[in-house]
């Protein structure tokens, strides 16, 4: 089994994303901006699948940094196989009201970072001819939601970033898809007013909102051989919520 780097594995989706991806018998380098203690939580239920897994904190917004953490993780463990974009921030705020600030952190983070790994990680593994690359897209990216401009553009990004990405790497092994998952339990969701809740939970399909789980199980699809002639695909994770 290979080498699989996520970002922002430190909690959330990411967390569950890594311990599938371990599960599946995979290596894990699970990033985080901060959150160190909760990335070594993740990173041991992890190694109870038996086998490595290892923390590295950088902002993968910066281009700097992911190089150096990239090199690295190639001097050390080999050149990844799967690389989970998974790291996203939200800052809502309505349009009229969103500062250029707030516009500007929510990209860097969520489509800049996407473009400084899938260009570092992906020229490693063109290098190797084998690879999977999975982002982490939404549904918003692709029907906008209000209050989200700064959040709903980034996704939409991810998007275009993935499928162009896939014409380029196709030919030489490497798979690029994004999943769009719907409302999902988590710390990013946690913080909605309940109002807001209550309005999402009525337009899923399903009634409820996904578990982390339920978005790792189709990554772990999307890594995986079983989907060897899946590629520039976005994969919705909603419940009925669309
Ligand atoms: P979350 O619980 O808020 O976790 C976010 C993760 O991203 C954390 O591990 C965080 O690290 C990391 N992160 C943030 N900024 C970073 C940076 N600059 N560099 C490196 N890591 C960074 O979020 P989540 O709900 O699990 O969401 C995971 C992904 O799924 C995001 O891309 C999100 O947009 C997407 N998504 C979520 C939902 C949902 O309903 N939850 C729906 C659709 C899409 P620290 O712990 O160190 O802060």
């Amino acid at each position: 089994m290979g080498i699989a780097i996520v970002t922002g594995g430190s909690r959330g989706i990411g967390a569950a994303i890594a311990e599938k991806l371990a599960k599946d018998g995979h290596d894990v380098v699970i990033n985080c901006a901060s959150s160190v203690e909760k990335a070594e939580a993740a990173a041991q239920a992890c190694r109870a699948h038996g086998v490595k897994a290892y923390v590295r904190q950088w902002n993968v917004a910066d281009y700097a940094a992911c190089e150096a953490a990239l090199r690295q993780i190639k001097e050390e463990l080999g050149a990844p196989d799967i690389l989970v974009n998974n790291a996203g921030i939200t800052k809502d705020g309505l349009l009229v009201r969103m500062t250029p600030a707030q516009f500007e952190a929510v990209i860097s983070t969520n489509l800049v970072g996407v473009f400084n790994m899938t260009q570092l990680a992906g020229a490693m593994m063109m290098r190797a001819k084998r690879g999977s690359i999975i982002n982490l897209s939404s549904v918003v990216g692709l029907t906008g939601n209000a209050g989200q401009a700064n959040y709903a553009a980034s996704k939409a990004g991810v998007i275009g970033l993935t499928k162009s990405a896939a014409k380029e790497l196709g030919g030489r092994g490497v798979r690029v898809n994004a999943v769009a998952p719907g409302f999902i339990e988590s710390d990013m969701t946690d913080v909605l007013p309940e109002d807001v809740k209550k309005a999402m939970l009525a337009q899923i399909a399903m009634k409820r909102c996904g578990q982390p789980e339920e978005v790792a199980a189709l990554v772990s699809f999307l890594a995986s051989d079983a989907a060897s002639y899946i590629t520039g695909q976005v994969l919705v994770v909603d419940g009925g919520m669309l």
